[in-house]
C-alpha cells in the first residue's frame, strides 16, 4: 500500500481534518490543529507532504521518526500538531486495513467503559450551578470549569475570594454527588497559585489544572508540597522529553496530553506510559472533534491509568459547531452515565460525514483566542 494525497479541512469552530488516501482504497482521518494556529499547522502538514507520499502508510514508527528526527529544528506546537494529525491518520488506515479498532492493534482493552467528564461555566466562570444541574440530568457526574477569571501576579483578597465562593456554592449546593476539577488555565501566578490552592484544599477538587503555566514547570513540585489537591498539567507539552523532566521533578499527579497536540497516538501512549511508571495518572486534553477524541479513546482503553477524558460537546468554545455535526456514526459517540463504551469499527472507528466537512471548510473562520488585559492595560493570560 502506499500514500497518494493528503487533503485538510479547516472547520467550524476551530478545527481542522487531515485525510490520507491510499492507492488501495482505504482512507485514514487526522485532526491536527493548534487552536487559534490552524493555518500554520496546516502549512506544516504540507511542508511533510512530499516526504509522505508513495510511502508505506503501515510504517508508521519509522514515518514518525521521519517527521521528528527529520526536522533538525523539531518539536513544539506546531510541528507537533502535524506530526498528530497524520499520525491518527496512519493508525486509522492501518486498522481498517487490518479490519480492526486501533485499540486492539495497541493490545486490547483494559477496561470495558471509559469516564468522561463535561465542561460546564465558560470562560468566565459564571452561572455553574444551573450547567451542572442540567448535565445532571443526562447522566454526567464529574464537571471542569476554569477557576478563575483574569489574576493580577498579586491579586486582592476580592478576587481569591471570588473564586472561592464560587467552590463553595457549588460544594453546598450538590455535596459529593458530584466531583469537579477546577482548570487555573495558565492565568494564576505562582504567589497566587500558592493562596489559591490552600483557600480551594476545603472543599476538594478533584484537581486543579495547570496551576501556573507550563513553562513554570519547576514550581510543581514546590506547590504540591503546599496541597493536597492533586496539580494536573500537559495540554502546553508536545513530546515525551518535554514531560520527561515533569516526572522526573515531580509534583503533577495527572497528565494530559493533548492526542492532536503531542505527536499523536504513538507519541501520547509512550508518553502514557512514562507517567504508569511514576504512578502519575492520565487525563487527555481533548477540547476538540471527533478524530481526535477518538484517538484520546484508544490510547485510554490501553492505558491502565487513565482516569478521566476530557470532550468538547456542549463547550463554550464550539461556536458554529459541535463534535457530531461531522459524524456519521453518532450512536458509537453516546454517553451513559457519562461513560463512553469502545468502539467497534475497525480504524479510529469514526464515519466522517465528508459533504458536511467540505461544505464547512468553505466558510471556516480563522479562531484566535481572546486578548485580555488587566485593568492597568498590561496583558492578562487567557
Ligand atoms: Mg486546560
Amino acid at each position: 500500500m502506499q500514500i497518494t494525497k493528503i487533503t485538510t479541512y479547516r472547520i467550524p469552530p476551530r478545527w481542522m481534518l487531515l485525510k490520507i488516501e491510499t492507492d488501495a482504497g482505504i482512507v485514514g482521518w487526522g485532526e491536527p490543529v493548534i487552536e487559534g494556529r490552524a493555518r500554520t499547522v496546516e502549512t506544516a502538514v504540507h511542508e511533510f507532504t512530499p516526504n509522505l507520499i508513495g510511502k508505506d502508510p503501515s510504517r508508521i514508527n519509522d514515518l514518525w521518526h521521519e517527521m521528528y528526527r527529520g526536522s533538525f529544528y523539531r518539536g513544539g506546537p506546531i510541528l507537533m500538531s502535524a506530526i498528530a494529525g497524520i499520525d491518527q491518520a496512519l493508525w486509522d488506515i492501518k486498522g481498517k486495513a487490518l479490519g480492526v479498532p486501533v485499540y486492539q492493534l495497541l493490545g486490547g482493552l483494559v477496561r470495558d467503559k471509559m469516564k468522561t467528564y463535561s465542561w460546564v461555566g465558560g470562560d468566565r466562570p459564571a452561572d455553574v450551578i444551573n450547567s451542572i444541574r442540567k448535565l445532571r440530568e443526562s447522566g454526567f457526574d464529574t464537571f471542569k470549569m476554569n477557576g478563575t477569571e483574569e489574576l493580577a501576579m498579586i491579586d486582592t483578597s476580592i478576587a481569591i475570594d471570588a473564586a472561592v465562593a464560587r467552590v463553595a456554592e457549588i460544594r453546598s449546593a450538590f455535596g459529593n454527588e458530584i466531583e469537579f476539577g477546577l482548570d487555573f488555565h495558565g492565568r494564576v501566578s505562582a504567589p497566587m497559585a500558592k493562596v489559591l490552592l490552600r483557600e480551594l484544599e476545603p472543599y476538594r477538587p478533584l484537581f486543579v489544572e495547570e496551576p501556573v503555566l507550563a513553562e513554570n514547570a519547576e514550581h510543581y513540585p514546590h506547590l504540591a508540597a503546599c496541597t493536597s489537591i492533586p496539580l494536573a498539567a500537559g495540554e502546553r507539552m508536545y513530546s515525551r522529553w518535554e514531560f520527561k523532566r515533569v516526572f522526573e521533578q515531580g509534583g503533577i499527579s495527572i497528565v494530559q496530553p493533548d492526542l492532536s497536540h503531542a505527536g499523536g497516538i504513538t507519541e501520547c501512549l509512550k508518553i502514557g506510559s512514562m507517567a504508569e511508571s511514576y504512578d502519575v495518572a492520565l487525563a487527555p486534553h481533548c477540547p476538540l472533534g471527533p478524530i481526535a477524541l477518538a484517538a484520546c479513546l484508544h490510547v485510554d482503553f490501553v492505558s491502565h491509568n487513565a482516569v478521566l477524558q476530557e470532550q468538547s460537546m456542549g463547550i463554550h468554545y464550539n461556536n458554529g459547531a459541535e463534535l457530531l455535526d461531522y459524524v456519521l456514526n453518532r450512536d458509537d459517540f453516546k454517553m451513559t452515565d457519562g461513560y463512553i463504551q469502545p468502539f467497534t469499527k475497525p480504524g479510529l472507528g469514526v464515519e466522517i460525514n465528508e459533504e458536511r466537512v467540505i461544505e464547512a471548510s468553505k466558510n471556516a473562520e480563522d479562531w484566535r483566542n481572546p486578548i485580555w488585559r488587566h485593568p492597568d492595560g498590561s496583558m492578562a493570560e487567557w
